[in-house]
């Protein structure tokens, strides 16, 4: 079991690293595959997402994990979202996040709706997220965040509970800004236990990982 995350942050918005060195770093902690995953909204999708494309794919052969080009759509108002999430497929991105309603900042409500709607690969930090909106997601198949961030991670519980209770994928990301963001395998675990979930049921996250890796490298 290699860690994978799908959800990390570099100067392109508010991360501390240049995607050199977060890959880097990545490497370092023994990650298997990295998804670098900058904020984006209107002002900037089209500025950073050919960026990281580009840049992910000079780097690429050099390095020995897989990086993954992505976007998280971020306080975007809901009814904008479908057009930016197709916007960020167009651009490049192998991985569209929506930056979802986590209880530590005041997105707007229908967010996590909305991210649905558009089909985005993942919701990050979904927070206290509507059976109503999980039953939508189980039937489009987007996943949700079990985040080892600070903060949003306040929710992981229910979000672990509700996605088990209705049958929804769930993948564990650490939203990293800065070096020490990235963790190890080991702490994956630790954080998806503390989650609530059962031990005989962590196989099953990391292999939803992979799948959206696989499905990323395809080009959906
Ligand atoms: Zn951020
Ligand atoms: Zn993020």
């Amino acid at each position: 079991m290699m860690m994978i995350d799908l959800h990390t942050h570099t100067l392109f918005s508010d991360g501390e690293l240049l995607p050199c060195e977060l890959i880097r770093r990545a490497v370092v902690a023994g990650y298997a595959a990295l998804a670098v995953t900058d904020h984006v909204d209107q002002s900037n999708i089209d500025f950073v997402v050919p960026r990281i494309v580009s840049a992910l794919k000079k780097i690429k052969e050099f390095v020995p994990i897989e990086v993954i080009p992505g976007a998280e759509i971020t306080h975007a108002p809901p009814r904008l979202i479908p057009d930016l999430v197709k916007e960020a497929r167009a651009l490049g991105a192998r991985i569209v996040l929506v930056h979802g309603e986590t209880v530590v900042e005041p997105v707007m409500e229908g967010t996590n709706r909305a991210a649905i709607e558009a089909g985005a690969d993942i919701i990050s930090h979904p927070g206290l997220i509507t059976t109503e909106d999980i039953l939508f997601a189980k039937d489009k198949g987007v996943v949700l965040e079990i985040t080892s961030r600070k903060g949003h991670s306040l929710a992981n519980g229910y979000v672990a509970k509700e996605a088990i209770k209705f049958g929804v994928s769930l993948t564990l990301n650490t939203d990293s800004h800065s070096p020490g963001d990235l963790i190890t395998d080991e702490t994956a675990r630790k954080i998806l236990l503390a989650a609530g979930i059962d031990e005989n049921r962590l196989e099953s996250i990391f292999e939803n990982a992979k799948v959206l890796v696989e499905k990323a490298l395809r080009g959906n």
